[in-house]
């Protein structure tokens, strides 16, 4: 068996321990005689593992009570939708608009109601975060929207903004468990798993108790409804019970990690090898301006797709998989996600470095 190392942006790289602790579980969890993948969701052993599962995560976010945690399915693009439908009273809603997730995420939103774009770093192909410390916050806007962490454009907001009262709800899809938050300065957070937390097919909604109400749009059919969820604490119906025993696990790993300062204090150190080689090297540069640099997510180019095209490719061949940027961006990406572990990193510039002398 050899691993290679993943930089892939999403469905990413786990923690090796946790898969295979769930490999040793895989026939029989826990004297059960079955896999959880068989088991019923309404059973005992399945109901320690999402009650787990939800302590654990209020645990390392310091959930305060006045939010649910809800496990729901549909990814992250079906947030796109079920915000708006919870939570458009007023039918109006303000966008920050600093790449594709969350121009997706707008353009939803103006099926339901006026969805506004009060800022945009598209100008500069979403280079930067716009400064959102005193924008034209709708009157009478139900939310306003970010995307904390731009996975394809390798952005993050260093500051929330300032939403002037309205509660924000932010897609934190790329940056989930990355560092520690304060999860009162939110409305709603969310995010797929498949980025920093587990396997596909799970998306956390972090949601503060007030906002979820029976007063949703005409229409939203009950799946879509936050109130059903929390009302059967993420049981209305059968939840991604597999996935979200690895998020469990993944919760439960980064506990022992120290948690999230101590997550945070290493992605800071990993990405730094990272950003300050590409600040000194003549060959790669980052694409990012350098105060909104994402943890999580880093683009870079040579300025040549033909030379860009053979890094990826000689990459691969030596171990460093799934660093082709996004197709719409081109060039390189390399995610490194909590799981990534330093060494893949060190061992990557050191790579790049090589590739630098051959070919600068
Ligand atoms: C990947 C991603 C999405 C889309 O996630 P799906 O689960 O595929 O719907 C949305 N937002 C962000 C920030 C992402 O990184």
């Amino acid at each position: 068996m050899s691993r290679v190392y993943n930089f892939s942006a999403g469905p990413a790289v786990l923690p090796e321990e946790v898969l295979r602790e769930a490999a040793e579980e895989m026939l029989d969890y826990k004297g059960t005689g079955m896999s959880v993948m068989e088991m019923s969701h309404r059973s005992k052993a399945y109901e320690t593992i999402i009650k787990e599962a939800e302590a654990d995560l209020r645990e390392l976010m310091n959930i305060p009570d006045n939010y649910k945690v809800l496990f729901l399915q549909g990814g992250a693009s079906q947030q796109f939708a079920m915000i708006p439908m919870n939570l458009m009273k007023n039918r109006v809603a303000d966008y920050i608009v600093t790449g594709q997730w969350a121009k997706k995420a707008y353009q939803e939103a103006c099926i339901y109601g006026k969805a506004n774009k009060i800022a945009s770093s598209e100008d500069q192909t979403f280079s930067y975060i716009p400064d959102c410390s005193d924008l034209p916050v709708s009157e009478d806007a139900d939310y306003v929207y970010i995307c904390e962490n731009n996975t394809i454009y390798g952005t993050k907001y260093k500051t929330l903004p300032n939403t002037k009262g309205k509660p924000l709800v932010a897609d934190v899809s790329s940056c989930f468990l990355s560092e520690p938050v304060d999860v009162s300065k939110y409305g709603v957070i969310y995010g797929g798993v498949q980025k920093n937390i587990g396997p596909a097919g799970v998306v956390i909604v972090i949601i503060r108790e007030d906002l979820i109400t029976e007063d949703v749009l005409p229409g939203t059919p009950t799946m879509l409804k936050y109130k059903i969820h929390a009302d059967n604490a993420s049981l209305y119906n059968t939840p991604p019970a597999y996935g979200i025993y690895i998020c469990g696990k993944v919760f439960k790993w980064l506990k022992a990690k120290g948690g999230l300062e101590a997550m945070k204090e290493y992605n800071e150190k990993k990405a730094k090898i990272l950003y300050d080689y590409l600040d000194e090297s003549k060959l790669f540069k980052g694409t990012v301006r350098k105060e909104d640099r994402s943890l999580m997510n880093v683009p870079f180019v040579t300025g040549d797709e033909e030379l860009d095209a053979k890094f990826v490719k000689e990459a691969a061949a030596a171990g460093f998989v799934n660093l082709k940027g996004h197709r719409t961006v081109g060039g390189m990406r390399a995610s490194i996600y909590n799981a990534m572990p330093i060494e893949g990193v060190e061992k990557l510039v050191a790579f790049m470095k090589e590739f630098e002398k051959q070919n600068g």
